[in-house]
């Protein structure tokens, strides 16, 4: 079913983290996704990538012992490897899935088709019991007061298993985390059972999104919208970039 997206000339795709960057400023987003132009990465930033590099590396067996900047998640990295290890097939390391936008999948580098990216650290599956497991590496603190947004997220890895993993059955259980690697948490929903996602699920969802990314399709302008992280915008005023504030 083609969900009738106003055809824009200046976005063709998003993902999670380019929703974010919108919904926080329609100018950033303008100027880093459309423009093109390139923030300086911060130190966080390239520390976050060493460690998904060492994350990666560990899991694929390029380094025989956990690095130390893993050992707060020992358990679930030993946990991984040896299902790598015993099903290969049942695990996928550094993904990015494609999809159209009518949710049908496709290539990522579908670059005149592609509508929406997910880029997971992990998916695996667990055969007796039909669930899919999606794991996202995270550095930094762990925000309670982040909680919607985590929850969004997982709600997105969770449709797009869904749909990766339709061929599963009716059985399907999609469960998504958020895995700490600077502190042992590991955010599943935060109720005691694990936030689980079914194939009826499918449809809400995709209305969901649908309505979230709208504004995106339909934006011509990309105001400005100033908030609390300006003083950190590469494009601030008195930083010498393009935008007013
Ligand atoms: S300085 Fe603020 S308003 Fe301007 S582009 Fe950056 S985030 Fe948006």
């Amino acid at each position: 079913m083609a969900i009738g997206f106003p055809q824009c000339p200046l976005v063709k795709a998003w993902s999670y983290s380019r929703l974010g960057t919108y919904q926080s400023c329609p100018l950033k987003f303008k100027l880093t996704a459309i423009d093109k132009m390139e923030e300086p990465k911060g130190p966080a930033m390239e520390r976050g990538n060493v460690i998904h590099g060492l994350a990666e590396a560990y899991l694929k067996g390029e380094k025989k012992t956990l690095p130390k900047e893993l050992k707060l998640q020992e358990g679930v990295f030993k946990d991984l490897r040896a299902r790598i290890k015993k099903a290969p097939h049942l695990v996928e390391v550094e993904q990015m899935w494609g999809f159209t936008s009518d949710w049908q999948l496709t290539r990522w580098d579908n670059w005149t088709g592609c509508w929406l990216r997910v880029k997971l650290d992990v998916a695996h599956v667990d055969e007796p019991t039909n669930t899919v497991v999606i794991t996202d590496w995270k550095t930094g603190k762990f925000r309670p007061d982040n909680l919607q947004d985590y929850v969004k997220q997982l709600g997105l890895y969770g449709l797009a298993a869904l749909l990766k993993y339709e061929h599963l059955g009716p059985t399907l259980k999609v469960q998504p985390r958020l895995v700490y690697l600077d502190n042992p948490t590991i955010y599943q929903g935060g109720s005691e059972e694990p936030l689980t996602f079914v194939p009826k699920d499918v449809a809400k969802l995709k209305k969901l999104w649908e309505k979230e990314v709208k504004p995106l399709f339909n934006d011509r302008v990309f105001a400005p919208k100033p908030n609390q992280w300006c003083g950190w915008c590469h494009f601030r005023k008195d930083n010498g970039g393009p935008c007013q504030y």
